[in-house]
């Protein structure tokens, strides 16, 4: 329902919490962070309240500064941890928070268990990090659009690979998802409200618009992987 990504120098779980917060409007019911943490992606996620995942992160912090953050209102497969976004691939490489419902999941689902790929939730979700990490050959933003290509219904996503740790990757399809740029940190969200503490320049996504975003700033693609430029929409309005 509510995704946040951060990609910058300060502790991502505490900005991505902070973001979400900003979109518990929309309703949702569990909450969960992505971070890349000593060469590793850990995951923190629960059923609940924000202040449920608040909670366990002071218990279990992660202290890294590029993390995928979601809220969750459940399309298929009922409120749990396990069901919680992030979702990770087999081997823990990839990672992904997702807005909407793939509607060929069963098909992907069967196709990945195929090849020995084994499924923990009960989400339509699950297929996506393995899938990407099915195409990843070194190269995840390659992968991730090979990926979508496969992907049938609405999506917008977050994407974190454990190869590269220095990286996001974002793409949407029929919902919402925009970019915040920051002074040398830059945000994904669903809603711009999400990044107005920290920036008022975002680009807004068109379907099937690729997102590659490091620290030294954001690329864009089309879905051929050709770049491509956009303007800085200044947001003049308050939240
Ligand atoms: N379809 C996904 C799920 O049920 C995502 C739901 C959402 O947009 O929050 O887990």
């Amino acid at each position: 329902c509510g995704i946040v990504g951060f990609v910058g120098k300060k502790k991502a779980s505490k900005i991505l919490v902070e973001g979400l917060s900003k979109l518990e409007y929309r309703g949702y019911d569990s909450a969960g962070v992505a971070v890349m943490q000593d060469g590793a992606i850990a995951v923190r996620k629960c059923k609940g309240r924000l202040a449920n995942l608040a909670e366990k992160l002071e218990e279990d912090p992660v202290n890294g500064t590029i993390g995928i953050g979601h809220t969750r209102w459940a399309t298929h497969g009922e409120p749990s941890d396990v069901n919680s976004h992030p979702h990770t691939s087999n081997n823990a490489e990839i990672s992904v928070v997702h807005n909407g419902i793939i509607e060929n999941y069963i098909k992907l689902r069967e196709k990945l268990e195929s090849k020995g790929y084994a499924f923990y939730s009960q989400t339509d979700t699950e297929v996506i990090p393995n899938l990407i990490d099915y195409y990843y050959e070194g190269d995840i933003l390659a992968a991730v659009r090979k990926a979508t290509t496969k992907m049938e219904g609405s999506y917008a996503i977050g994407v974190l690979c454990k190869d590269d740790p220095g990286k996001l990757i974002a793409v949407r399809k029929d919902s919402p998802l925009i970019v915040g740029l920051g002074e040398g940190e830059y945000f994904i969200a669903s809603d711009i409200p999400a990044v107005l503490n920290h920036t008022r320049d975002v680009y807004l996504l068109n379907d099937n618009e690729f997102v590659e975003m490091t620290l030294d700033g954001v690329n864009l693609y089309n879905e051929d992987g050709e770049k491509i430029e956009k303007d800085v929409y200044h947001v003049t309005w308050d939240a």
